[in-house]
This record gives C-alpha cells, structure tokens and sequence, in this order.
C-alpha cells in the first residue's frame, strides 16, 4: 500500500527528517522524506498497513521534542510499490529557503545532560553539549538555508568524530548543525573584569566557585550576556543595584533543579511544565513560607522570577556547591538591548561585574530570557522571547495581505503577518533611543529575511511622537508600503482576538498608557472590536481622572492620589505631612500641586495602571515608582491576602466607572481595615465594574465573548475576578496564552489590523 504524508509546522532544523527516517527504517517502510517550499514535510510510505498506521501513530507521538505539528494531512495514492528502501531527499536552496520556519532555542535535552556528566563519553563536562533535539538556533542562524555554514557555529570546523556522528542518519547528532566537541567546539574562558585571563583550567567551575564566594559575574548564554550573583549574600547584590541604578526592581533566579526551587517557592502542575519545558522561560512563582534567600531579589513582592538552567554551561555552574540558586539578570544597560558581544561586553559590563565567563560563540541574534506567570492553570507571558521568538503564531484565516507591525514604545517587539503566520519578533525592550530603534530595525529585517515575506503595509501606534511610528513612516515612504496606524488599546484587543481566532468581542483593555483616538491619554477602555473591521467603537472606560506633571506623576504616584481625592476633600494637610518622604521638593512641590489642581486645564486620563498606582500610594506601599509597574506589582502583592471589606457598588456615569469614590473610599477607611484588605478591595471594585459594564454592552450588542487584555491583565488578580463575573453571566472569557496581554503583544494587534481590517 502506498500513502502520501503531509506533515506541516515546525518541522525542518528540528531533526524531523532524520526522525522519520528512522521510524520509517524501523518499521520497514520504503520510499521518502524531503522538505517542501512551504515549510512542510513530505512523506511518501509503501509497505504494510498495519508499519504504515504505526508510523503515522509514532509521528504525533514520538515527535522530536522541538517540532510542532499543525496539521496532518493522508492521501492513498494508487499504483504498485516502487522503492526498496526509505530515502532523506535533500532538497534544493530555493526550495528549502521558501517561508523556512526557524525553530527557537531548546534547552538542553536529557540525553545531552547524561552524556555531559558521563566520564567516559566523549563531551563529558563539554559546556556546549547540543544534539539535534536541543541547543541554540534562532540566536545563531544569520542566513537560511539552515546549514551549518550559515550559523555562528562556522568558525568551528567538525573534528572527524563529529563528522561521523553529522553524517550517520542514525546518530541523534546527524544533521545537527550545532554538533560541536571539545576537541572543535567553541571554548569557555575566565577573565578579570578587564578581560586579562584567570588561566583557569576549568573556567565554568572556577567562575561557579566565584558566584558562590560573593563574586560578580558576567556569563554568555545563547541570547546573551547574564549578570550573576550569590541569591544568598546581601553584598554583592547591593552592589549590583548600586551599580545598575536599579534600587528595587526585582531579579530573576536561575536554580540548580527542580527540587532547589521547591525549597523557595509553591510550584504547582503548570509551573513545573513550564519550568522544565525547553523553552526554559523565567516563571513567576509566589515565595513560599521557607522562602530564605536574600530579600535584595524582589523587595516587597510576593513573587519571585525563577528559570532552570537551559545549557550544559549552566548546569555546570551548579553541581559543584552547595548553592540552590544565583541571581541572573539580563545584562542590559538602562534602557539598551541585551549586551551580545565579547567587547561590548567588556565595555559595557566591565564596571558591574568582577568576572567574565565568556565563550568564543557568536550570537547572531540577541534575545533576552522569556518572562511568564501562570494564572491558575494558564500561561500568561510577561515577555515573550528566547525559546519561543521566533515560531509563529497560527491564525485561522489567511491574511489579505503581508503586514509588518512594528509595535509602540515600551517592552516592545515586531511583528510580520505573513498569510495564516504571525512572526512575532524577540522582545526589543523600550524604543526610545537609537540602539533599542537600531535593535528594532535590525531584528524585524532578519525575521523578514528568516521568514522570506514580501512585506506590502506597515503598521504602528497611533501615537504621533513615537520612535515606531517615525520609523514606519520612513520605512513606508522608502518601500512605497502603506502605512496603517493603529490606536493602542485596538491593537491589543486585536492582538487577543488573532490568538483565539475570534469574530467578534467586546475587550476590556488596562494598562498604563496608550494615545486615544481624541489624542488623550486612555487605559481602561471597554472596546468592542470585529474582524476585518479597521475600527472599534468605545462603549465604556473608567473615570478620566487628573495626571498632574504626566511623566512626573507616573514616577511619584502621590500626585494622582492628590489630583482626584482633592475633588471631594481637602487633602492638603495629608499631602504636607508626606511632602519630606514622597515628593522630591518637598512643600513648595506640594504647595505648586495644589494651586495647580485648581485651575482646569490639567490632562486626563482613563487609565487603570494610574488608579492602582494612587491606591498603592494613598496606603503607602509605594510612592516612588523606580521601574515599570513597581506600585501596580506591590499593590497586588500586599492584596493576595486580603479580603474585600469596602464591599462597593460600582457606580457608572454615563459611559465611565467611578473610580473617584472608590480612593476616597480607600483614603477614609486607611486607619481602619489593614493594607492588605484595602488592596484587595481596590481590585474587587475595579475588577468587578468593567467586567459588569463590559458584561452590559456586550449583551446589549449581541455579543458572547468578553476578553481581558492590556499590561494589567498579568494581574491574576484582576483576571480571576473579572472572569468569576463574566463566566456567572454565562459569556466566554477569553485572556492571552500565546502571546504577551501587555505592550509584547502590540505588533501581533497592528499586524492583525493591517491584514485582515477593511483597509
Ligand atoms: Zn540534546
Ligand atoms: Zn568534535
Ligand atoms: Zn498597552
């Protein structure tokens, strides 16, 4: 019998080919396997019903760890058997180039780790242990086809036992472009924190016995450069804030195993898959009560980011001491991409760290760690990076036509909507000065080159002073694309409706900051949105409410406090006896404030992240904001165990809930109930109404489907609250699991708009 295969999704550079070889070699099946043009796989089998069902069971079941199937397609093909045995059919460049799906970074697979603590084997203690199921790949191709030639593993020629094993279609190394032994791989080296050699001769256990110490030291990974730290000593952290100018945000840790995090914090069944997956993402864990590592690593926080190691590299790091976790923080300077390079490295690091533990592998692309939360039993992306970047998104439908987005301003990525894919970027970070643009322009040129898209439009932000918005139009007017500006909130309702595959939904979109479409400052928007629609109509948002300053209220939350509790009482003795601590000019600062707050000219704005930042600062858990969403992060943290005890109707003027009796409210009562249950009282009321006027408009326009989105909706809070409402009215409540709920997600909306919205 005869049968031909269609197997697509990411299945080429991922051992695919070799895979099918094998089974169908096992089950004595003849014929082919070769890559077609549209990133798929062909598969012709002859042989016996019964080896060909096995195979196609085995496909789904035994798939290398790194492929993903997106569909299975079976023709019986008529005719007599022709071939005597099974064949990998090479393909030609042109062929394998078309619409080639790069596969992510892997984490280090389990029969790498055994082999790389087996004295006898020949990469035993090699850092660089890769086989075809794990190891780098989108950080190190720079050009398709992916062939060794054209990764940054070209500078390493195969030693003739790695050859053999590339070139054996038995071997799990056969075809593995990253297949590297001491012998000819790349080489660890320990240097000074002025590149001069330590000459150690074991420079991964050296720089583990430094971490230990109390030493600072800088580590290549496969997307970059990692800052480590003891998790345990206070020193060498203070002076890594002092030097960082990061005086609270949190760090993230990387722990030897499983049962090392489980010391310090709750993992439950989703967190665990996520922790081990290879993707290896950093995972918010809340601290558990054994939780004694050092309170440097996140302040004030009820949670703590925490990955396990994802390279031979890191897990020798850990196996000989005693330490059950370091600090591992991107090294990125202030608002700059992840550091990448040797010598920029020690350019830029050199005054932070003591060590370098560097390697002699280049990375190609850079792409910073993964950052998820998981949300009782789903997973919600902070960041969406290494280990996921760059496999696409499938939609449903096709796009009508080829969109770049290229996302707004702050945590931002691309985004290349090529047909039924989206391409989403590496996370960029904040796009404000000429390195984060150039990083932008550069990593959205690659995924377009990766991804072999003929980009017709661009979309961005609506917003007219972004530094995406100037790039689209200059890369609109230079490529004659049409350009296609997208408000904020729109996008990322747009971008939740792509992931679900939805018509049809009223949104309900909070976060700090986007440009409405009357040029105002919005952020909690009840949007209803429809596909193939270029716009949205607003059915609701929250009490515009006044933003004293604008910039300079978002880092000092107290002027937000003071600009709507001074609308129903008098505040001024309040803000005085505060004016030492929170505000940095003290009285005559406050003094300015309140005769400010009189006249009727100061900008408003609709959003959520502003009135959770003005109750985090009215019940004193945070009145200096020193990185993004610090008092929307504490204030949560404080309300995990609280209870509501305002117990407050929403009230709704018009199209607005009020959010003004709410803090008044909160402020009146700060003597009487304790932190935590004034916090949880703010998410229940906040939750609870635009749920209720989300739940209201959507009936009202036929609707089913409410979603939840925006920079917030990584609140668990709010997103647990909200669908307990919306779920009891018996509509669908739909949040990100694919993709970033915050600003990540931008590009994916744009793109979305720009292909699919009647333009
Ligand atoms: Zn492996
Ligand atoms: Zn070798
Ligand atoms: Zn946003």
């Amino acid at each position: 019998m005869r049968v031909k295969v269609n197997v697509s999704g990411i299945v080429q550079g991922v051992g695919f080919r070799p895979f099918v070889y094998r089974t169908a070699v096992r089950l004595g099946l003849a014929c082919y396997v070769r890559n077609r043009g549209d990133a798929g796989v062909e598969i012709l089998l002859e042989g016996q019903q019964e080896a060909i069902d096995g195979f196609l069971r085995d496909l789904t079941e035994r798939k290398p760890p790194q492929a993903q199937i997106h569909n299975i397609t079976k023709t019986p093909l008529s005719g007599k058997n022709q071939y005597s045995q099974f064949t990998i059919i090479k393909s030609s460049e042109a062929l394998e180039n078309l619409g080639s799906v790069v596969p992510p970074d892997s984490a280090i697979c389990n029969d790498c780790l055994r082999e790389l603590r087996t004295p006898s084997d020949p990469r035993f203690d090699y850092f660089f242990i890769t086989c075809v199921n794990c190891g780098p790949r989108f950080t190190i191709i720079e050009r398709l086809p992916y062939d060794r030639e054209n990764t940054t593993m070209n500078e390493f020629p195969l030693c003739g036992f790695c050859k053999k094993e590339y070139e054996d279609p038995a071997n799990r190394r056969f075809h593995a472009q990253t297949v590297a032994c001491p012998l000819c791989g790349p080489k660890a080296s320990l240097t000074t924190n002025r590149g001069e050699s330590v000459g150690a001769a074991d420079p991964v256990r050296e720089a583990s016995k430094l971490l230990s110490e109390g030493s600072i030291v800088a580590v290549k990974g496969y997307g970059g450069f990692h800052i480590a730290a003891s998790a345990v000593k206070e020193t060498p952290l203070l002076r890594l804030r002092a030097s960082k100018h990061r005086s609270a945000k949190p760090f993230a840790l990387m722990a030897r195993s499983l049962e090392a995090v489980k010391s310090f914090a709750e993992v439950n069944p989703k967190e665990q898959e996520l922790l081990t997956s290879p993707a290896r993402p950093i995972v918010l864990l809340n601290k558990n009560s054994n939780f004694n590592l050092s309170t440097q690593i996140a302040p004030e926080l009820h949670n703590v980011g925490v990955m396990m190691p994802y390279s031979g590299m890191h897990y020798m790091l850990f196996d000989r001491i005693p330490d059950q976790a370091f600090v591992m923080t991107s090294a990125n300077p202030a608002n700059q991409p992840i550091v990448k390079d040797n010598d920029q490295a020690l350019k830029i690091l050199g005054g932070t760290v003591d060590y370098f533990l560097f390697h002699n592998r280049q990375i190609a692309q850079r792409c910073d760690d993964t950052v998820t939360r998981v949300h009782g039993d789903r997973n919600a992306f902070l960041r969406r990076s290494r280990g996921y970047a760059p496999a696409p998104i499938m939609l449903k439908q096709k796009a009508k036509r080829c969109v770049v987005g290229l996302g707004g301003e702050l945590n931002n990525t691309s985004c290349i909507l090529n047909r039924d894919k989206a391409f989403l970027s590496q996370h960029v970070g904040d796009v404000e000065n000429v390195e984060t643009r150039s990083f932008l322009q550069q990593a959205t040129k690659h995924l377009m080159r990766l991804t072999n898209s003929k980009v017709e439009a661009v979309a961005c932000d609506l917003h007219p002073k972004f530094t995406t918005t100037n790039l689209a139009q200059e890369l609109a007017e230079q490529n004659g694309w049409q350009l296609i500006q997208v408000q904020h909130h729109h996008a990322h309702v747009a971008a939740l409706m792509a992931e679900h595959n939805v018509d049809e939904i009223v949104g309900i979109v909070c976060d700090g900051y986007g440009y409405g479409v009357d040029g105002s400052a919005w952020g909690g928007e009840i949007l209803h949105c429809e596909r193939g629609s270029a716009g949205f109509r607003r059915l609701g948002y929250l009490e515009p409410q006044p933003l004293l300053g604008g910039d300079v209220a978002t880092r000092y939350p107290l002027r937000i406090a003071a600009g709507i509790l001074s609308k129903e009482i008098d505040v001024a003795d309040w803000l005085m006896r505060q004016s030492a601590n929170s505000f940095p000019h003290g009285e005559i600062e406050v003094k300015l404030i309140l005769s400010q707050l009189k006249t009727h000219d100061v900008p408003k704005t609709t959003s959520l992240g502003r009135i959770l930042d003005a109750a985090a600062a009215i019940l004193g858990i945070c009145c200096e904001r020193t990185y993004e969403g610090e008092a929307a992060m504490k204030l949560e943290s404080v309300a995990v165990k609280g209870k509501d005890v305002l117990g407050l109707a929403s009230v709704i003027c018009g199209k607005a809930l009020d959010t003004t009796q709410l803090l008044v409210s909160v402020f009146e009562n700060r003597d009487n109930f304790s932190k935590a249950d004034l916090a949880y009282s703010v998410h229940v009321y906040l939750a609870k109404g635009l749920a209720a006027l989300a739940v209201e408009k959507a009936v009202g326009c036929g609707v089913g489907t409410v979603g939840f989105t925006g920079g917030a909706a990584v609140n668990a809070l709010l997103a647990r609250l909200m669908r307990d409402v919306v779920e009891a009215q018996g509509l669908r409540f739909l949040v990100h699991e694919s993709v970033p709920s915050g600003d990540g997600g931008v590009s994916l909306g744009q793109a979305v708009v720009g292909g699919f919205g009647g333009f």
